[in-house]
Protein backbone atom coordinates (compact mmCIF):
# COMPACT_ATOMS: atom_id res chain seq x y z
CA UNK A 1 0.00 0.00 0.00
CA UNK A 2 1.74 3.30 -0.93
CA UNK A 3 1.11 6.47 1.12
CA UNK A 4 -1.32 7.85 -1.17
CA UNK A 5 -2.85 4.92 -0.68
CA UNK A 6 -3.18 5.08 2.86
CA UNK A 7 -4.22 8.75 2.61
CA UNK A 8 -7.45 7.41 0.82
CA UNK A 9 -8.54 5.13 2.83
CA UNK A 10 -7.95 7.69 6.17
CA UNK A 11 -10.74 10.03 4.62
CA UNK A 12 -12.68 6.76 4.42
CA UNK A 13 -12.18 5.82 7.52
CA UNK A 14 -13.26 9.56 8.70
CA UNK A 15 -16.25 9.45 6.86
CA UNK A 16 -17.42 6.60 7.92
CA UNK A 17 -16.51 7.60 11.66
CA UNK A 18 -18.55 10.88 10.96
CA UNK A 19 -21.31 9.04 9.15
CA UNK A 20 -20.80 10.56 5.69
CA UNK A 21 -20.01 7.72 3.72
CA UNK A 22 -21.73 6.67 1.39
CA UNK A 23 -22.48 3.26 -0.02
CA UNK A 24 -19.73 2.51 -2.92
CA UNK A 25 -16.84 3.94 -0.22
CA UNK A 26 -18.30 2.06 2.66
CA UNK A 27 -17.73 -1.19 0.17
CA UNK A 28 -14.66 -0.21 -0.75
CA UNK A 29 -13.30 0.44 2.70
CA UNK A 30 -14.84 -2.72 3.96
CA UNK A 31 -13.12 -4.80 1.55
CA UNK A 32 -10.20 -2.71 1.81
CA UNK A 33 -9.96 -3.47 6.03
CA UNK A 34 -11.08 -7.40 5.19
CA UNK A 35 -7.71 -7.53 3.92
CA UNK A 36 -5.16 -5.11 5.76
CA UNK A 37 -5.02 -5.58 9.21
CA UNK A 38 -3.39 -2.59 10.01
CA UNK A 39 -6.52 -0.14 8.48
CA UNK A 40 -8.64 -2.62 10.46
CA UNK A 41 -7.04 -1.50 13.64
CA UNK A 42 -6.39 2.17 12.92
CA UNK A 43 -10.59 2.18 11.89
CA UNK A 44 -11.10 0.10 15.59
CA UNK A 45 -9.21 3.41 17.17
CA UNK A 46 -11.01 6.00 15.51
CA UNK A 47 -14.43 4.19 16.15
CA UNK A 48 -13.06 4.09 19.51
CA UNK A 49 -12.09 7.53 19.72
CA UNK A 50 -15.31 8.59 18.35
CA UNK A 51 -17.11 6.65 20.86
CA UNK A 52 -15.49 7.81 23.70
CA UNK A 53 -15.86 11.48 22.55
CA UNK A 54 -19.41 11.33 21.71
CA UNK A 55 -20.09 9.99 25.79
CA UNK A 56 -18.27 13.24 26.94
CA UNK A 57 -20.42 14.92 25.09
CA UNK A 58 -23.34 13.44 26.33
CA UNK A 59 -22.10 13.80 29.67
CA UNK A 60 -21.49 17.72 29.39
CA UNK A 61 -25.07 18.33 27.99
CA UNK A 62 -26.50 15.96 30.71
CA UNK A 63 -24.61 18.16 33.04
CA UNK A 64 -26.10 21.47 31.54
CA UNK A 65 -29.17 19.66 31.49
CA UNK A 66 -29.30 19.08 35.27
CA UNK A 67 -27.57 22.37 36.64
CA UNK A 68 -28.09 24.92 34.04
CA UNK A 69 -25.94 28.26 34.22
CA UNK A 70 -28.73 30.37 35.35
CA UNK A 71 -30.80 29.03 38.68
CA UNK A 72 -34.33 29.09 38.40
CA UNK A 73 -36.46 31.99 39.83
CA UNK A 74 -37.03 31.10 43.31
CA UNK A 75 -33.27 30.49 43.85
CA UNK A 76 -32.65 33.67 42.26
CA UNK A 77 -35.16 35.33 44.67
CA UNK A 78 -34.08 33.55 47.93
CA UNK A 79 -30.34 34.99 46.36
CA UNK A 80 -31.55 38.57 46.35
CA UNK A 81 -33.74 38.59 49.65
CA UNK A 82 -30.64 37.26 51.17
CA UNK A 83 -28.23 39.58 49.61
CA UNK A 84 -30.16 42.54 50.92
CA UNK A 85 -30.72 40.83 54.34
CA UNK A 86 -26.74 40.69 54.37
CA UNK A 87 -26.18 44.60 53.00
CA UNK A 88 -28.59 45.70 55.22
CA UNK A 89 -27.11 43.88 58.55
CA UNK A 90 -23.75 45.51 57.29
CA UNK A 91 -25.13 48.65 56.81
CA UNK A 92 -26.93 48.89 59.81
CA UNK A 93 -23.83 47.22 62.04
CA UNK A 94 -21.38 50.66 60.50
CA UNK A 95 -23.58 52.88 60.45
CA UNK A 96 -24.39 52.33 64.23
CA UNK A 97 -20.83 52.06 65.08
CA UNK A 98 -20.42 55.68 62.92
CA UNK A 99 -22.54 57.35 65.21
CA UNK A 100 -21.04 55.69 68.66
CA UNK A 101 -17.79 57.48 66.98
CA UNK A 102 -19.58 60.47 65.62
CA UNK A 103 -20.83 61.27 69.10
CA UNK A 104 -18.46 60.49 71.02
CA UNK A 105 -16.99 63.51 72.17
CA UNK A 106 -13.34 62.23 73.34
CA UNK A 107 -12.73 61.33 69.96
CA UNK A 108 -10.97 64.73 67.84
CA UNK A 109 -13.27 66.04 65.21
CA UNK A 110 -10.41 65.25 62.38
CA UNK A 111 -10.56 61.88 63.27
CA UNK A 112 -13.93 61.00 63.45
CA UNK A 113 -14.59 62.51 60.08
CA UNK A 114 -11.47 60.55 58.70
CA UNK A 115 -12.41 57.29 60.36
CA UNK A 116 -16.06 57.92 59.17
CA UNK A 117 -14.51 58.28 55.98
CA UNK A 118 -12.10 55.28 55.67
CA UNK A 119 -15.25 52.99 57.14
CA UNK A 120 -17.61 54.16 54.37
CA UNK A 121 -15.21 53.26 51.57
CA UNK A 122 -14.17 50.31 53.50
CA UNK A 123 -17.96 48.95 53.43
CA UNK A 124 -18.68 50.30 49.70
CA UNK A 125 -15.62 48.14 48.43
CA UNK A 126 -16.33 45.22 50.77
CA UNK A 127 -20.24 45.03 49.05
CA UNK A 128 -19.00 45.71 46.03
CA UNK A 129 -16.71 43.31 45.94
CA UNK A 130 -19.05 40.77 47.29
CA UNK A 131 -21.68 41.21 44.82
CA UNK A 132 -19.27 40.88 42.18
CA UNK A 133 -18.18 37.48 43.62
CA UNK A 134 -21.46 36.13 44.38
CA UNK A 135 -22.70 37.15 40.80
CA UNK A 136 -19.40 35.53 39.57
CA UNK A 137 -20.12 32.44 41.24
CA UNK A 138 -23.16 30.93 39.33
CA UNK A 139 -21.30 31.31 35.59
CA UNK A 140 -18.19 30.14 36.45
CA UNK A 141 -16.66 28.32 34.01
CA UNK A 142 -13.83 26.86 35.75
CA UNK A 143 -16.71 25.26 38.49
CA UNK A 144 -16.86 22.20 35.84
CA UNK A 145 -13.10 21.02 36.74
CA UNK A 146 -13.89 19.74 39.65
CA UNK A 147 -16.28 17.52 38.87
ZN1 LIG B 1 -4.66 -0.66 4.63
Amino acid sequence: MTSHDHEHFEILMMKQVDGFIDAAERAELQAHTTDCATCRAELRSFTDLKTTTDAMRQRLLDDVAQDPLRPDLPTRAINTVGFLALVSAAVLCCGWIGWLVWTDPKIPEILRVGLLLAGGIGLGVFLNVLRLRLRAAPTDPYREIDR
